[in-house]
């Protein structure tokens, strides 16, 4: 551990992990310091094999991001999990349009990608960790109790190892998610507005392929995204996001495995088939959310931290790695003027 970085990055979540694999390829050359500090344990130790369950959660990858994982060079390894989404279905129980996409079509070899978080989370932790260039110190856990940014050198407070730390940095990246407690420390006004809905997210199983088909299903309870998985010892696994008002949720968490499934389908219907399992079902309220301020000497306010918007659309990780792009190329350009 360093006691001064040119970089320092609160958060090791996938927006903060992805920042950092943006800028390894370069960090040497451009003789960059980096720090980035993660307050949860690893998951996982440097090259484990990856161990996929049942109920792991799922992201939904655009098409365009597969260019950022080339660039930073994790894109073989991510393609061993990852699911190409070849069609999208989209329709209105009750109303007689349906919308299809197809990859093909649209000259794609694929319209998006299914990917548990915890494989991407693996690919990212361990594309970091085998950074044999010094330019990284990865400090978890570890968490950074108060931040003090300045367009000299902004401070930081830092527990490591069971010890305080102080250390400095020339930029810092606050990249700590939605509850960011720092964010509020920092007096950076946030602005929520809450959807008054839940997603119900679960993995489920059909009793047939699902033929890279993502569906999008408008209810009127709430709209219901249902995203092609690995299929797992031969079970076909689809990652199910139901949205529901508020005062509906309760009601399908307390469902039996069996009445869930019934309910499911009378509101899906039977186009992908018949469901078969549900696994755990988790819930989380949905919030737009905006912090006023994203950028301030010294500091820069990244991923859910600076925004957070409705799952149905599948946007918030997709968006946030604009951010890291532009952000990393902010600091290349800099950088390089330094060595001119
Ligand atoms: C139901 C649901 C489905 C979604 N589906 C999709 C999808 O299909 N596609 C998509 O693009 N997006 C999706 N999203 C959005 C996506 O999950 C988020 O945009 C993304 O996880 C945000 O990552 P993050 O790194 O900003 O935040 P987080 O994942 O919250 O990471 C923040 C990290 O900071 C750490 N931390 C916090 N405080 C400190 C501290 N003081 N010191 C050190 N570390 C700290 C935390 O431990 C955590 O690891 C979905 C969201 C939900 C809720």
């Amino acid at each position: 551990m360093r006691t001064h970085y040119d970089l320092v990055i609160i958060g090791g979540g996938m927006v903060g992990a992805s920042l950092v694999c943006a800028l390894l390829p370069v960090a040497k050359q451009l003789d960059l310091k980096i720090a980035l500090i993660e307050q949860q344990p690893m998951p996982t130790q440097p090259g484990q094999p990856f161990q996929p369950s049942y109920d792991a959660r799922s992201t939904a990858l655009s098409y365009g991001v597969k260019s950022f994982y080339q660039a930073t060079g994790m894109w073989d390894r991510l393609q061993a999990h990852l699911t190409p989404i070849e069609h999208i279905h989209v329709s209105d129980k009750g109303r007689f349009g349906v919308t299809r996409l197809h990859a093909k079509d649209e000259g794609v070899s694929a319209l998006g990608y299914v990917v548990e978080n915890h494989w991407l989370g693996q690919v990212l932790l361990d594309h970091i960790q085998q950074d044999t260039q010094g330019c990284v110190d990865l400090l978890c856990p570890a968490s950074v109790d108060s931040v003090k940014p300045s367009a000299e050198k902004s401070e930081l407070q830092v527990t490591y190892q069971d010890k305080q730390h102080a250390i400095t940095a020339e930029l810092v990246v606050l990249a700590d998610g939605g509850r960011s407690g720092l964010r509020q420390a920092l007096n950076i006004h946030f602005n929520v507005q809450s959807y008054h809905q839940h997603a119900l997210v679960a993995n489920v199983s059909l009793d047939r392929p699902h033929q890279g088909i993502a569906y999008e299903r408008f209810t009127e309870r709430g709209p219901m995204a249902l995203l092609p998985g690995e299929t797992l010892q031969g079970e076909v696994r689809c990652g199910l996001v139901w949205t529901l008002p508020d005062d509906h949720i309760g009601e399908l968490l307390s469902l039996t495995d069996q009445a869930f499934l019934e309910e499911l389908q009378q509101t899906f219907g039977y186009r992908a088939g018949r469901f078969t399992r549900v696994g755990e079902r988790y819930h989380y309220p949905l919030k737009l959310s905006l912090a006023e301020e994203q950028v301030r000497s010294g500091l820069v306010v990244l991923g859910n931290a600076a925004h957070a918007l409705h799952p149905i659309a599948g946007q918030g990780y997709n968006l946030a790695l604009r951010g890291v792009t532009d952000l990393a190329e902010n600091i290349m350009a800099s950088r390089q003027q330094v060595f001119c």
